[in-house]
This record gives structure tokens, sequence and C-alpha cells, in this order.
């Protein structure tokens, strides 16, 4: 039987609250398939690993990564550890460190859930964000100088390469040539960001001349974020860098009914190292420690991680189940407007995946 071995790091706050319940998830699912096993090894990495070590994992933590089938990820974030730390010590570490490229979330309105936009609207978000994630407004460089004295500087320096922008351009034209619309929108800002932004749409020009089937046209990221609330119909798959794609993708689970529900998958498409799956939230310190964090980001990006693996059946049944307990509506998450905690919304997720497991048989 295939085994996938998978690296289990839930980190921070509600991170852990959702990652356990993925599991069981998984393991429901591997057991009703009957074609395939997982076996999850998991990393005590975050904030309070860095609050007994000093940092957020190991020196070599992304090689002991590096050989697993897949990650699967909670969020980290800490109130009493500076944001920077912790998201670069473990998330970025990782994502960069395993060369992850490509940032893939998908939005759409899941039944029953209610969008802040009007349902005429809202019927028609069916979206793919594709985010760079590898470099650009995330690559890490700058620096601070004169610390203290009256110039002051603060410096976060884009970095957009050729091989960067060309790799994740093609990867999202295909993205949007697998979907039935073949339609691609490429994010940019090149009217005030002047160098790495005006790189990014000349390098993009080129690569979509190899995609002539495809219909593309180009925003800026300002305009677009009008688009997503007011035409969110005329949008299909999107193209933007680290910073734009990582604010329209909060911004496009918010559309779809919460941040609670987005799912991310970090590819790294060469395969030469795992990819990572995450729900997009973070820790939510707000929520934290009191049962009520909705797991549905986590079992979506569950179910990305299953269609990765070659089970795509397994995460089709997985959405399946999830929206089954949404149409319902009677078991949802504070967030989603319910008042059932984490572990009646498992629990009937898990319910759901058992009925349809007996149904086959
Ligand atoms: P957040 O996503 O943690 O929370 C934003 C709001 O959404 C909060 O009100 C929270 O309660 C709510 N929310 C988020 N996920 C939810 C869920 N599953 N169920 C119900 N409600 C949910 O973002 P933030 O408050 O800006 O950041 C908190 C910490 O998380 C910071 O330290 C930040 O750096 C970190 N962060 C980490 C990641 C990551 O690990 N990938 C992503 C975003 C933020
Ligand atoms: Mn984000």
């Amino acid at each position: 039987m295939k085994t996938y071995k998978i690296a289990v790091i839930p980190a921070d706050g509600i991170g852990t609250e959702v990652i356990n319940p993925g599991c069981e998830v998984l393991e429901t699912i591997a057991r009703a398939d009957g074609g395939f096993r997982f076996e999850f090894t998991h990393f005590d990495w975050g904030s309070d690993y860095y609050r007994k070590h000093g940092v957020m994992m190991p020196a070599d933590g992304v090689d002991q990564v590096r050989g697993f089938d897949a990650i699967y990820f909670g969020a980290v974030g800490d109130p009493k550890i500076p944001d920077a730390i912790t998201l670069w010590g473990l998330r970025l570490a990782i994502c960069q460190g395993i060369d992850q490229y490509a940032n893939v979330r998908p939005t759409r309105l899941l039944p029953g859930l209610k969008s802040p936009l009007r349902a005429d609207l809202a019927k028609d978000v069916d979206w793919v964000i594709v985010r760079e994630n590898s470099e650009g407004e995330y690559a890490g460089a700058g620096g601070r100088a004169h610390r203290g004295l009256p110039i002051e500087v603060g410096l976060d320096v884009s970095i957009f390469t050729r091989t960067g922008i060309e790799r994740i351009c093609r990867f999202a034209c295909d993205l949007a040539r697998s979907r039935p619309r073949k339609k691609l929108t490429i994010v940019t800002k090149s009217n005030a960001q002047r160098h790495g932004m005006v790189f990014w749409d000349e390098v993009c020009r080129g690569v979509i001349k190899d995609y002539p089937d495809l219909d593309i046209d180009w925003m800026l990221v300002d305009a677009m974020t009008t688009r997503m609330v007011l035409k969110p119909g005329t949008i299909d798959t999107v193209l933007a860098s680290n910073l734009h794609a990582d604010v329209l993708s909060d911004l496009a689970s918010a559309v779809a009914g919460s941040l609670g529900i987005g799912a991310t998958a970090n590819l790294d498409p060469s395969r030469a190292g795992p990819s990572m799956f995450e729900p997009i939230h973070g820790s939510a310190f707000d929520i934290t420690g009191k049962g009520i964090a909705n797991p549905i980001g986590a079992f979506w990006t569950a179910a990305m991680m299953l269609e990765h693996l070659g089970q795509k059946d397994a995460g089709d049944r997985l959405m399946r189940a999830i929206e089954e307990v949404t149409a319902r509506g009677n078991v949802l998450p504070p967030d989603l407007g319910g008042n059932a905690g984490t572990r009646q919304v498992t629990d009937a997720v898990l319910a759901s995946l058992e009925s349809m497991a007996t149904a086959a048989e």
C-alpha cells in the first residue's frame, strides 16, 4: 500500500488547533479509501521552541523536512515575539529553503455560506490566485541604517529575477489553461513601481506569447481590489507578485465568507522537494485557546495536498464532505455565523466522510 510521509508543523496559536483535526480527517479518508495510508511526523517547532532554544526551528530544519512527501503547516505568530522573527524563522525559511515558488490560493463560495457581497455577485466567485512565493517584495533583502541617529532609514528591497518571473508566469498560464474559462489576469503596479514591476510586465509579456489560447488581461493591483468586489464574475485565474497576492488573497477569502476557510498550497512544481500546505490565516491570538477556530481552511488545504499527492478522488471526497457540512449550515463556527466549536465542525466533516464511505460500500 502507498504510504505518504507527511511532516506536520502545527506551530503557533490556532495553528495547533486546526492541524490536528486536519490529520484526523486525512487519516479517516485514507482508512475509507484503503489504497493508501499516512505516516505523520510531528515537529514541535514554533514560538514555544523559540522560547526554549532561541530559534524557531533547528539550524538543519529545512533539511529535516526535505525528504517528506509533503508538509502540513499550521500558522506562526506569538504576541510576545516580533512577527518578523516568527515568520522568517519558520514559514518563510521553509518556503524559500525548499524553493516552493508557486503559492496557489483557490477561492469560491462554498454552498450555504454567505459572502459579504450581494448574492448575485458572490455566486460567480471561482478564482485561483497564483502568488510568486520566492522573491519580489519578500526577498528579505534590505537593512536598517543609522539606528538612533537623526537620519534613519529602513529598506526592504524587492528582487525580481527573469527566472523567477518566467517560471511563475508559466505556472499561472498552465493553471489557467487547465480551467474551463482559460482566463488569466496579470496583476501589476508598474505605474508606481517602475523597476521590478516594469520588468515583471516585460517578462510576462514574453511568456504569454506561448499561450495564445488564453484570454489574458492586465490590472493594476489597486484597481484589482475593486474589481474583486464589484465584478467578481470577470475573474478566473490571477497572477500577482508576493506582496500583491498576499493582500489580494486575504480579500478573496473574506469575499468567500471568512479568513477561516482560505487554503494555500506552497508548491515546488519541480518536485525536487516537498510542497507545503497550510490554511492562509495566522495564529489568531484573539481566539487562541477558545476552541472555536474554524478548521475548514486547514481541511481545504488538506484536500489540495491529497490532489498533489496523486489522490485527487480522495481530495474531491474531502471537498464534498466539507460542502455537505456548510450546505447543511447547522454546524458552523462563529466566524461563519454559527456557534459550533472546532471539535464539532471536525466531527461533522468526519461523519460526512464516514457516511460517504458507507454509501459507497
Ligand atoms: P490572523 O489570520 O491570525 O487573524 C485575523 C482575524 O481573523 C482574527 O480576528 C482571527 O480571529 C480571525 N481568524 C483567522 N483565522 C481564523 C479561523 N480559522 N477561525 C476563525 N477566525 C479566524 O491574522 P493577524 O491577526 O493579522 O495575525 C496574527 C498573527 O499571525 C501574527 O503574528 C501574524 O504575523 C501571524 N500570521 C501568520 C501567518 C502564517 O503563519 N502563514 C499568516 C498570517 C498571519
Ligand atoms: Mn498573508
